[in-house]
């Protein structure tokens, strides 16, 4: 079971709702330059069983709430013209977590710079990173908007929120589009603060001990823990 089923029902909301919501998130994206020109893409479920996803060739900072391609439950495209070329990495996350709602595609340019350097976001450094989104996978290389792309993500995702995509992006999941984009935010600001460790000369992870006792801290918070810390505490 994922973090994410543990947290109890989704509300579903009217179509109009969700396509406010992923206009205000692809806009939030490209003002914080998490996406450039016209990289990245948000989806989410709809309350019949089907997704809407972002237009191909959409620059986030300018979308509106016409520039979703709505897909039924059988990922057949029903309108809005032609969905983004990285649709089979959001229907991929989709077919393997149920309890994924909204997926979000970026460029952190921080994240993605480690991903270029051969720097892991895996080790448990920042305790509240640890506490949220657990260990941060790197995929193998995919080329983008190619079916390997969707395929590499898909052992990461399984029980990963945030994965990054190696020489590529990031992909967050949440119960909204705003949980994906925070975790995005969590994510890239990790990154900025693992890139700066390591200009001033390394970080060291958690040792058990601090682990153990992060745990506590988070079963007295009534989080669910990310893989990492159960069992723990
Ligand atoms: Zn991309």
């Amino acid at each position: 079971m994922s973090r994410d089923a543990k947290g109890g029902s989704a509300v579903i909301r009217s179509e109009s709702e969700l396509r406010e919501e992923i206009v205000s998130i692809a806009r939030r994206m490209h003002r914080q330059g998490l996406v450039a020109a016209t990289d990245g893409n948000v989806s989410c479920r709809t309350g019949d069983g089907g997704f809407l996803v972002t237009r191909s060739g959409l620059c986030l900072g300018e979308a509106t709430v016409d520039d979703l391609v709505r897909l039924n439950a059988t990922c057949q495209v029903l309108e809005g013209g032609k969905p983004t070329s990285e649709l089979a990495v959001h229907l991929t996350v989709y077919r393997i977590r149920d309890d994924v709602r909204s997926v979000v595609h970026a460029h952190p340019v921080y994240a993605n710079a480690l991903t270029f350097a051969g720097v892991s976001m895996d080790e448990l450094v920042i305790p509240e990173v640890v506490l949220t989104l657990g260990r941060i996978p790197t995929t193998e290389y995919g080329t983008p908007a190619c079916p390997e792309g969707a395929e590499v993500i898909a052992p990461h995702i399984v029980d990963h929120d945030a994965v990054l995509l190696q020489r590529h992006g990031s992909v967050t999941v949440g119960r909204t589009a705003t949980d994906a984009c925070l975790k995005l935010e969590k994510l890239e600001h990790a990154a900025h603060i693992l890139y700066l460790s390591r200009m001033l000369g390394g970080a060291t992870p958690l040792n058990a001990d601090e682990l153990s006792r992060l745990a506590a801290v988070g079963k007295r918070l009534g989080m669910d823990l990310s893989p990492p810390l159960r069992g723990l505490g």
